[in-house]
């Protein structure tokens, strides 16, 4: 019984903090030597759903976890080896890159870690340039290291690497122009125009529509951009065949002024029509010939023209168990997408909406062509908070690196296979994703299975190998490998879960689930993975059906604890009013975010920072003190009327202000008079020269810093009707008819078996 008992079990009923205060690390993986595991790839990089892998399928059957994997392939790193050779060392058999688990035959000869053939290693791969010697082949960086780039020789490339290629798609319909966005792109465009990712042969292009098309040629020579109106949207063609897409270094003035004109000349618009289909045909044909990045930015429903789409959401039905139309209302958005993803096109979307515009629909053009979706909901260039998280997300969309007209392709040691893939792109074929555009905010998921027995590895490995052209027009090829011991026995199995990287691969599942069947039925998946996963660990421990309470490992302790957030999730939840669109939007997200984010979506991180004096400090690379204050449990229990909360969702910040907060705290941190001048559009807090400020922006900076932009941020009194923002975040608690977290282990209880 003690056995039980031991450091590594732990029963959930009686567990009411479960939650560490620290960030929660993934866990090991342990390949029994220090070289190897220094070597392995990176979690952030590539993860698994468990640190070992079963020798059999009927042992991951009876270990009730799903085997998958996370990866975020592009991701910007802080080091990376790049290496120019003219042979790149990989297997004759199965093409997988040499790798740091490879193992060497003998100086001259090694053998393939996925198919186990023996290969011959060229001349001059056994001669390492620091010491100008020969015969060890363990000092080369491809052997040191699971991440690496290479720069491609010629016969990486089907032609003449793309230049960068961008052009915008503006919708100036009237819901567009009322909303506001306009100038505001217009002035993010002008000041981040010589930041776009590219070289002397970078493109550019603009095309507006509404219920007509409008070209802009900006050939050399004219004082203005040119304007042409094509009403024709029926059968799409280009005005004129140069110049709508020119060289931006050489038109750089022309651009200007067309940014500058753009808002004047539809600033008193009355067109009420939108035409997307149109405008995104008139872009296939466009970019077609070189390839490149569309974006889109669109705010009306489409409703004119080729794929125009009706209004289909039902307002009764938003906070209902049984949602309809989370599916394409057509196939006209998938099929053009296709067609862009074959001529090396992807369309990116940012939708600046205040009604329903069928995301569920329009989105199909960015799933399938290796897109990016971003959303702004009820957009009106009035409101300062949703101007702040625009403007941000879009200056990092312009300036972040991108790789062009690439391919993905993920490898794993033989007797494994992945059967699902997770994200935005088209598979060309089994394992090769298609991608038009790779960013490095893009992450992807698949879904593993055991097809052999394992029991003669002692290892297996994935090789996940990204082929990308660079906004410099070369090249390049990044290989990222991970490898991970086999196990043979159920407690070992279940002992090495990795519980984020689960929760992260099931709400993709969850995802396909509501779209192939129904939102209910993806619910009761998501709670039976929870009961699956406590009934597989009390059978391994041997236990009658009689005892009592809810036990977990120490590595699963947090898994139902997530799973009764992300039922709460936008994408899942019930019960309380969510628009179509964003329940769409937030499943989108599910499937293409990177882990980090994902999980903060779910279970956002909530900390006290009314006094960040008395917190533990490190200090950061800037040499300033950063206060580490605990991460508090998502319930309105841990809250005071006395304190300050701010809460990390990851795509944005929110802080609560209790109304009996110290005056010192709003004076010197805030830095407001008083209680009642936090203003419901309080997103800045300014820089003040005290210490009680400088403690709160290091922290609010230390949390920016693991993103890919500093997330807007929202201060909100806790008088305020904003305030239900903050508190529908506190998912332990019981909201309209959803469980709180203890309810929910009730429930689990009468079902583990
Ligand atoms: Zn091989």
């Amino acid at each position: 019984f003690n056995r039980l008992w031991g450091t590594d079990s732990h029963d959930l009923l009686q567990l009411p903090n479960i939650l560490p205060t620290t960030k929660v690390q993934p866990p090991q993986i342990n390949l029994g030597q220090d070289a190897l595991n220094k070597a392995n790839c990176s979690p952030e990089v590539f993860r698994c759903t468990m640190t070992k892998i079963p020798e059999t399928a009927a042992l991951l059957q009876k270990a009730r976890l799903p085997l998958g994997m996370l990866i975020h392939p592009f991701k910007d790193l802080n080091y990376l080896p790049v290496i120019q050779c003219n042979v790149i060392v990989r297997c004759r058999a199965c093409r997988t890159y040499i790798n740091p688990f490879v193992s060497f035959v003998d100086s001259k000869r090694w053998k393939c870690n996925l198919c186990y053939r023996i290969n011959e290693l060229p001349e001059e791969f056994q001669y390492d340039p620091v010491s100008k010697t020969y015969g060890d082949p363990s000092r080369r960086p491809e052997i040191r290291s699971s991440t690496i780039e290479y720069i491609a020789p010629a016969e990486y490339m089907l032609r003449p690497p793309q230049p960068a290629v961008y052009l915008f798609l503006i919708d100036v319909s009237r819901l567009a122009i009322e909303s506001g966005y306009l100038e505001i792109l217009c002035n993010i465009l002008l000041e981040e125009l010589k930041n776009i990712p590219g070289d002397a042969r970078t493109q550019i292009g603009f095309l507006a529509y509404d219920s007509a098309l409008h070209f802009f040629s900006l050939a050399e020579g004219l004082n203005q951009p040119h304007e042409m109106t094509v009403l024709d949207i029926e059968d799409v063609f280009l005005p004129t065949p140069d110049n709508l897409l020119v060289n931006l270094k050489d038109r750089l003035e022309l651009v200007e002024d067309l940014l500058k004109l753009l808002p004047v000349r539809f600033g008193n618009t009355f067109d009420g029509s939108s035409a997307l289909g149109a405008a995104l045909q008139v872009a296939h044909k466009m970019m077609g010939p070189t390839g490149g990045r569309v974006t889109v930015f669109q705010a009306a429903l489409p409703n004119i023209g080729p794929g125009a789409v009706t209004s289909r959401e039902d307002p009764n039905q938003r906070s209902s168990a049984e949602v309809a139309h989370l599916n394409p209302a057509n196939d006209f958005y998938k099929k053009l997408a296709l067609d862009c993803s074959a001529q090396q096109v992807a369309v990116d979307l940012f939708i600046v909406n205040s009604q329903y515009v069928d995301i569920a629909t329009i989105s199909g053009i960015s799933r399938f062509s290796g897109g990016c979706i971003n959303h702004f909901p009820l957009f009106k260039s009035s409101r300062p908070l949703l101007v702040d998280g625009f403007q941000k997300c879009l200056r990092r969309y312009l300036t972040r690196k991108i790789g062009f007209e690439a391919v993905m392709r993920v490898r794993c040691t033989r007797g494994l296979s992945i059967h699902t893939f997770h994200g935005n792109f088209f598979v060309r074929s089994t394992d090769l994703l298609s991608l038009p555009n790779v960013s490095p905010d893009a992450a992807f998921g698949m879904q593993v299975s055991i097809e052999e027995n394992l029991s003669d590895c002692q290892t297996v490995c994935f090789q996940a190998a990204l082929l990308y052209t660079s906004s410099k027009g070369e090249r390049r090829i990044r290989v990222h490998t991970l490898c991970i011991p086999v196990a043979s026995t159920l407690n070992d199995i279940i002992h090495s879960a990795d519980q984020q990287c689960v929760v992260g691969l099931l709400a993709k599942m969850a995802v396909d689930r509501s779209m192939q069947s129904s939102l209910s039925d993806a619910r009761e998946a998501l709670i039976n993975a929870a009961i699956d996963c406590l009934s597989a660990y009390k059978f391994s421990l041997n236990m009658g059906s009689g005892s009592s309470g809810l036990l977990v490992p120490e590595c699963l302790k947090l898994l139902s604890l997530y799973i009764s957030a992300i039922l709460k999730h936008a994408a899942f939840r019930i019960g309380s009013s969510t628009r179509l669109d964003d329940r769409v939007k937030a499943m989108i997200d599910l499937k293409t975010k990177p882990l980090p984010l994902l999980l903060q979506s779910i279970y956002p991180d909530m900390y006290p920072i009314h006094n960040l004096e008395n917190q533990e400090v490190i200090i950061n690379e800037e040499e300033e003190p950063v206060p580490l204050p605990p991460r508090l449990q998502l319930t309105a229990r841990c809250l005071e009327n006395k304190g300050a909360f701010l809460l990390d969702c990851g795509d944005q910040i929110l802080i609560l202000v209790g109304p009996n907060v110290s005056k010192e705290f709003l004076n010197e941190a805030l830095g407001v008079p008083d209680y009642a001048s936090i203003t419901d559009s309080f997103c800045e807090i300014p820089l003040l020269d005290n210490p009680s400020n400088a403690r709160l922006h290091n922290f609010i900076n230390y949390l920016n810093d693991e993103k890919s932009y500093p997330a807007p941020l929202h201060v909100i009194r806790d008088n305020s009707p904003n305030r239900i923002v903050f508190l529908e975040k506190l998912v332990e608690d019981r909201l309209e008819n959803s469980l709180s977290y203890h309810e929910f282990l009730q429930h689990l209880k009468t079902q583990v078996k």
